[in-house]
């Protein structure tokens, strides 16, 4: 029988290229669900070569060519809580995916996460959830995926290395990377993204979220995971084990190899594959320290994962806002960093012990860093 799946953001750069994966093993794979948020003009080409059972819209429900077009809130938790549903791709971006995931885990459904906001602001509760109802986690993030696939028996490690590419300023002076425009700041030198995890790779809070979806998702202490600079992308992430093996994962940058491992899982299907690879023609991979100077957004949100309890979540919402601000022209490149500190500091540290207590305070710390932007284009 065909797994069926859902994929919520399937408009997006993780959703459109899942499609392309789920087209290649249509023996395997048959779509059950399709949500969007406002480009209707493509969902209405993915119901019409996907043939959707249920479809959602955030925005622009009456251009969707379906009889019964679910929105709201309420519309999104319905299609990923489906139990037709065998696994649901959580592709969406920023905070909307953490609610839906939890109930599709809920209601048994496996889950492939590429939303790794969800964990950041959520992970205890997530993963205490997904134990409970006998839930897998599969990780999309292709460091996450990559680690997940070099890991045996996670009671035999020692430490997660995380690589990452260092994004468009590795190389950049801090005067040029003060005066670049958002063109350049969506540049990045190695993957294809949606334009909120793009600014977040340029900064590097990027790899700060990944660190604490990483702990949460494997279990392991803030100390035992490194972050290694390494421009080429081919090893995606690596773990040592406690007698000082270490395993990596490698490829040519692709998101389509972690995105089918997590919807195949435990199998390991091809529907695209990559162009072989070859060590020679790599020939040189590069590894550094990361400069958390030039980079002080990796830093804060590596302090916000080891403080715990509410610091995660106003780190992950006023960053969310402050991205925002910047991709819509109210701030500048430099001022992200200090909008996210300013306000990561005005907030005391709280224990969070419900989603809703999650919800309240991440809405407040938005209107709080909408504020400090709004009219200030200087922070
Ligand atoms: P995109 O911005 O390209 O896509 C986001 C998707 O979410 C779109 O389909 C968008 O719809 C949809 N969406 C936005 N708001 C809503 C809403 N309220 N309800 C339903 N759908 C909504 O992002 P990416 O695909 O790049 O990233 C998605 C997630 O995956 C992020 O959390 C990111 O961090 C993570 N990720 C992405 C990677 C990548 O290579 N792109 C790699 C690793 C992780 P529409 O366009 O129709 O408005
Ligand atoms: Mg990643």
């Amino acid at each position: 029988m065909k797994r069926k799946i859902s994929i919520i953001g399937s408009t997006g750069s993780i959703g459109t290229q899942a499609l392309e994966v789920i087209e290649k093993l249509g023996d395997e794979l048959e779509v059950y669900g399709l949500a969007a948020g406002s480009n209707t003009e493509l969902l209405n080409k993915q119901i019409k070569k996907f043939n959707p059972k249920k479809v959602y819209a955030f925005k622009n429900t009456e251009n969707v060519d379906f009889n019964r077009v679910l929105t709201g809130e309420d519309g999104l938790k319905e299609l990923a809580s489906d139990r037709e549903n065998d696994i649901v791709l959580m592709a969406v971006s920023g905070r909307h995916g953490l609610k839906p995931t939890l109930a599709a885990i809920n209601n048994g459904i496996d889950i492939a996460l590429a939303n790794k906001e969800t964990l950041v602001m959520a992970g205890e509760i997530v993963m205490q959830e997904a134990k409970k109802h006998n839930v897998k986690i599969l990780p999309v993030d292709s460091e996450h995926s990559a680690i997940h696939q070099c890991i045996k028996n996670i009671a035999d490690v020692s430490k997660l290395i995380i690589t990452a590419s260092g994004g468009p300023f590795l190389n950049k002076s801090s005067y040029d990377m003060a005066h670049s425009d958002i063109k350049q700041v969506l540049n990045h030198p190695r993957w294809k993204m949606g334009k909120k995890i793009t600014v977040d790779s340029a900064t590097l809070m990027n790899k700060g979220l990944e660190v604490i979806e990483a702990h949460h998702l494997f279990g392991i202490d803030y100390d035992d995971i490194e972050v290694v600079i390494h421009p080429q992308s081919v090893v995606h992430s690596a773990v040592e084990y406690k007698d000082g093996s270490v395993i990596a994962q490698l490829g040519l940058p692709s998101m389509h190899i972690p995105i089918q491992y997590a919807i195949t899982y435990p199998e390991r299907l091809v529907g695209i594959k990559s162009k072989s690879f070859s060590f020679s023609d790599i020939a040189r991979l590069d590894f550094s320290k990361p400069d958390f100077g030039k980079f002080p957004c990796l830093r804060l949100a590596l302090k916000a994962g080891r403080t715990g309890g509410s610091a995660p979540v106003v780190m992950n919402a006023a960053n969310e806002e402050a991205v925002y601000a910047f991709l819509g022209g109210v701030i500048g490149y430099n001022d992200i960093y200090p909008a996210v500190e300013k306000i990561y500091n005005k907030f005391d540290i709280q224990e969070l012990n419900s989603i809703d207590e999650i919800f309240e305070l991440d809405n407040e710390v938005r209107l709080k860093t909408k504020e400090l932007l709004t009219g200030a284009v200087k922070v």
